[in-house]
């Protein structure tokens, strides 16, 4: 099953109307537009030509069959294949140094065995990721390019093929949706762009009845991260650790000094994004460490730790 590029929403709402319905368990692939919404093909494009009501488009929604609030999306992350070619841009206003740019400017760049030419003629090897993939909330629609509790644009680079996102379920069906393409873009992400692109996005979901989460978790081969995102980096950090607290008390029946203990010496802050209107912060948990935890008690299982 899949959803093409005419189905796009530029906001995360429960109003909008399913693309595609599939019950859980589902393969689905998303095609996905460039975050500038295929409107830049060209160097020399002027950026003051673009549509910014265009701008941040993501696929979908994709509605689950049986998904209630309460309940939430483990989305495994099957493949990503990207366009040939990809864009990065310098924009006045916009980023960490959006003081000092002063001529807006794009660059196209081809990829070449699975390499891009960076400026400066750096070479570079794609490693492509959602920047955004979020569900409905349950109140006022979120635009495209915010992140929150719901995921939406947390431009996080370990969100790769090979990684599972668990996301809130806020209203019924979930309403998933995907895009912004990156196929490279380095934490932080401080010019406002990585390498923005095309692409196909295939996951498989699945609804994981009455189990809660506040904020999107996911997970890699070697760690457990929790998301948060916040006007204020401070406060992402400070969410996405304590969530952590939480679940790694629960899953080893620690006290709340000893699973602190263990965040302070084996856990790690990182950083997703500082450019969009709310920051986004990711606390990482070692697996080998939360599977020690849970030996003890062979009901709780790892891929669900919360
Ligand atoms: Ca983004
Ligand atoms: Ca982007």
């Amino acid at each position: 099953m899949r959803i093409g590029t005419s189905r796009v929403i530029y906001t995360f709402d429960k109003r909008h109307p399913p693309a595609l319905s599939v019950s859980s368990g589902a393969t689905v692939a998303f095609e996905t537009l460039d975050a500038f919404g295929g409107q830049v093909n060209s160097s020399d494009q002027t950026l003051s030509s673009l549509d910014w009501s265009r701008v941040n488009p993501a696929t979908g929604p994709l509605y689950l069959e049986g998904a209630e609030p309460g309940d939430s999306l483990r989305i495994d992350i099957l493949s990503i294949e990207v366009a040939p070619q990809g864009i990065v841009a310098a924009i006045p206003g916009a980023g960490l140094f959006g003081d000092r740019v002063r001529q807006p400017e794009v660059r196209l760049l081809p990829f070449v065995d699975d390499a891009v030419i960076l400026p400066g003629n750096i070479t570079a090897r794609l490693q492509p990721m959602i920047g955004v993939i979020g569900t409905a909330p349950a109140g006022v629609a979120e635009h495209c390019g915010v992140p929150g509790s719901h995921g939406g644009n947390m431009d996080n680079a370990r969100i790769t093929a090979g990684t599972t996102l668990y996301l809130p379920v806020f209203v019924p069906g979930g309403l998933l949706a995907i895009g912004d393409l990156h196929a490279l873009m380095g934490d932080g992400e401080v010019m406002v762009t990585g390498v923005e692109c095309a692409g196909t996005v295939t996951v498989r979901v699945t609804v994981l009845k009455g189990q809660t989460v506040l904020n999107p978790q996911h997970e890699d081969d070697e760690y457990y991260y929790t998301i948060a995102s916040h006007e204020s980096l401070d406060v992402a950090v400070r969410q996405s650790a304590n969530d952590m607290l939480d679940l790694v008390m629960r899953y080893g029946s620690l006290s709340l000094n000893e699973a602190g203990m263990l965040l302070s010496c084996l856990g790690q802050t990182h950083i997703c994004q500082v450019v969009d209107p709310k920051m986004t912060a990711r606390f990482a948990m070692p697996k080998a460490v939360l599977r020690k935890l849970g030996d003890h008690d062979p009901l709780r299982r790892l891929e669900v730790p919360w």
